[in-house]
């Protein structure tokens, strides 16, 4: 066949499936390639141009894609093997057959090296990867099977490699992608190449017996027609002798020679129904003899990617013994082309949503026969591993990781040593900063210093996968407790700040352990510590913690109510003689601006009574807190903090008063005898209940008197304290605040 004569096939080829087909635009990328190939040749000694014809005859026939893609196999070496660019081929064609073209070249720039099964699975989804739009895979695998098939006049060490290459990358990809016949094709042609006699001993034994094997098919299926026939049940049955490197497979696996392989030949039974599958069953067994333990139904229990259908092995006329497989259309269907379909459903055991993403190969397969092909086609610009991204080591090794990974991501996906000593990356040889976003295909390359200082807390930001970010986590743990006390201190204080909690509500000699249960940490430094690295968080040490200050602030106050109670059942005549006010739980008398029915709360760092100028702040949780205006807690700089705004508010006294405030004084005085008793005497004659005192002594001679009262209003403490005042030997009473 003249190269014209090839090209004419071509034509017909596709009017043939797709008479919508541009056939003018096929001829001109043909007259292109062919201009851009003049004076090439392959090693056969033909012109160059001879392969992309073939190519774009093998996408044609076995593939029946559409016409931009028969125009993309055509020009499909011309970027990468002649002067002409993807700006060329894109104004001359089109911005996406320069795509589809600049994709295929892309491909073939990989290089492979024979690797563990898992890198291999890495490389193939890499592949896929990469062909963003999935023609570029196709025409690729099609540019594969016309040089294995062309293989002779390669060298024995290429076509070893290419062999090789072949039935780890393509063979596999071609299976997935349901392309049955190519993968075949594909695994014969490597295997001749990998085991030339291992695949000559099977060709030439199999050529020996063509003819006898032809008859043995077709007997067999006459026999299985005719009672089928009889029996009215509609059928479509196909025979063939399995191909050389299943049958090398068997052999090798079972050690087992030709005439022992069982399944030499498979006939395949297609019927309307599942219980037409389990009629043809037993018509089966009943002309032929079954093949103890040879029986299997998946269709009762479907293989795990979903295939259905009856196995069963039988023993022909002559002692031959044959597989049948049976199944309705719809299984038959699924079992061609719904391999892909199931394909990252068995990578990473994810369900439903996935498989919905290549139901397209199977549309695509079996719409092959339409005649819209043409538009059908543009649907299958599909992004299949959009969230995954595949890269190289120096050393060829293929590491997978999230979409979006950075060099961190890589480093510490090649070991956590790796990621800890890193100091720079680079990718495809160019120096990169920790966030560069990495491509499919890049080859990154982690520098390494035995000095380097470790990883930095930003790195857990720019991190994508949770292995990066759990290792640096697991670095600072180890690494740097001393910093991550301080780092988690610091944290821990400013939340408790902004949720208004004291630190020494916390640290309460009797709370911290409670508090320590809460959020399970020994001790505070520990809890500090995994704040530090990351392990936990100040935001939820604190609420956990709110819990519990909130439960004990009850307790204490439900306590306090009950001694109350207890101490007014008991001494109600004392109370009378001594004429103390009864200390009486009321409304607060408090007037809080725009709150009705507010919980109010008297600060306990400046206690104010009646008469005292007083301001509101709004607690997280414990309702509105009174201060006076003169406590440090209350002061101007405080009021006026910007983080603080909005939560101070005004507050006055009202009508409704208790019958007294509780509050505290203290009395500094010269140490001498009798001055307690003194001071008790002046709290006795001013009528005022005293619920504490606490007394220490100075180094230097002088007592402190720390005094808990109650009183009805300021007016009253003023007497109290004028009272104080004149004991012998008191300096000075003051309110402490703050
Ligand atoms: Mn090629």
């Amino acid at each position: 066949m003249t190269i014209q004569e090839q090209y004419q096939h071509l034509e017909r080829t596709v009017r043939g499936y797709n008479p919508a087909a541009d056939i003018s635009r096929i001829r001109t990328a043909f007259e292109y390639a062919d201009q851009c190939h003049d004076g090439q040749k392959r090693k056969s000694g033909e012109p160059y141009i001879i392969h992309p014809l073939a190519v774009a005859q093998i996408v044609a026939e076995e593939l029946k894609l559409d016409s931009e893609s028969i125009e993309a196999a055509l020009l499909h070496d011309v970027i990468e093997d002649t002067p002409a660019t993807h700006e060329d081929v894109a104004h001359m064609f089109s911005p996406t057959i320069a795509d589809l073209v600049e994709g295929v070249s892309k491909l073939t720039r990989i290089q492979y090296a024979t690797k563990e099964d898992e890198q291999m699975e890495n490389l193939r989804k890499m592949l896929i990867a990469m062909s963003k739009d999935i023609r570029v895979i196709l025409i690729k695998i099609s540019d594969r099977l016309h040089n294995m098939r062309t293989m002779e006049y390669q060298s024995p060490e290429k076509q070893k490699q290419k062999s090789l290459e072949t039935m780890e990358i393509y063979a596999p990809i071609s299976h997935r992608l349901g392309m049955q016949r190519m993968k075949w094709e594909l695994e014969d042609l490597s295997l001749k190449y990998l085991d030339p006699v291992g695949y000559q001993e099977i060709v030439s034994r199999l050529d020996a017996k063509k003819t006898e094997y032809d008859m043995f098919m077709q007997k067999t299926r006459a026999q299985v027609e005719t009672r089928l026939d009889e029996l009215g049940i509609r059928h479509l049955v196909y025979g063939r002798v399995k191909h050389p490197y299943s049958i090398y497979r068997k052999m090798f696996n079972q050690n087992k020679n030709l005439d022992e392989i069982f399944d030499l030949f498979a006939f395949r039974v297609v019927v309307e129904n599942v219980g037409d599958c389990y009629n043809v069953l037993g018509v089966i067994h009943d002309i032929f003899t079954p093949i103890l333990g040879r029986f299997k139904d998946y269709i009762g229990t479907p293989k795990p990617n979903g295939y259905q259908s009856l196995h069963t092995t039988v023993m022909g006329t002559d002692g031959i013994p044959f597989e049948v497989q049976i199944r309705t259309r719809e299984m038959h269907e699924i079992s061609e082309y719904g391999v892909a379909a199931h394909w990252k459903y068995k990578q990473n055991g994810q369900g439903a949503g996935a498989e919905g993403k290549y139901e397209w190969v199977r549309r695509l397969l079996e719409n092959q026969e339409g005649a819209d092909a043409e538009e059908f086609i543009h649907s299958l610009k599909i992004d299949m591993f959009a969230d995954e991204v595949f890269v190289f080591t120096p050393n060829g090794d293929v590491q997978n990781l999230p979409a979006g990974a950075t060099p961190i991501d890589f480093a510490y996906a090649i070991h956590s040593a790796v990621g800890n000593h890193m100091i720079g990356a680079k990718v495809n040889g160019r120096i990169v900063t920790y966030d560069h976003v990495l491509k499919n295909g890049d080859i990154v390359e982690i520098l390494t210093s035995k000095g380097a200082k470790g990883p930095s807390r930003d790195w857990m930001k720019i991190a994508k996968s949770n292995e990066a970010r759990s290792k640096i986590r697991q670095w600072f743990k180890k690494e740097r407790r001393d910093e991550n006390i301080a780092n988690g201190r610091s944290s821990f204080e400013a939340e408790l700040k902004r949720c208004g909690i004291a630190m020494r509500d916390v640290l309460g000699a009797d709370r911290l352990p409670g508090l320590l249960k809460k959020v399970a940490y020994a001790s505070l430094d520990d809890m500090y510590a995994a704040i530090g690295y990351g392990g936990f968080t100040a935001q939820k040490a604190v609420s956990r913690m709110q819990g519990e200050l909130q439960r004990i602030a009850k307790q204490q106050q439900a306590d306090r109510q009950a001694l109350e109670a207890q101490e007014s059942a008991a001494k109600p005549a004392e109370e009378a003689r001594s004429g103390v006010p009864r200390r009486v739980k009321s409304e607060q008398g408090i007037t809080v601006e725009g709150l009705d029915n507010c919980l109010v709360k008297f600060s306990k760092c400046c206690t104010p009574v009646p008469g005292d100028e007083i301001v509101g702040f709004i607690t997280r949780g414990y309702g509105v807190s009174v201060h006076r205006c003169d406590c440090p807690n209350a002061s101007p700089e405080r009021r006026s903090d910007p983080e603080l705004a909005g939560r101070w508010i005004k507050v006055s006294w009202g009508s409704d008063r208790n019958e007294s405030y509780p509050t505290t004084l203290e009395v500094v005085a010269k140490d001498r005898l009798n001055l307690l008793l003194d001071v008790s005497a002046a709290l006795s004659t001013t009528k005022t209940f005293v619920s504490g005192l606490q007394t220490r002594s100075t180094e230097d001679g002088f007592a402190i008197l720390r005094l808990e009262i109650s009183v009805r209003d300021g007016e009253q403490m003023q007497a109290i304290m004028n009272k104080l005042n004149q004991i012998s030997g008191v300096l000075r009473v003051t309110r402490p605040a703050g």
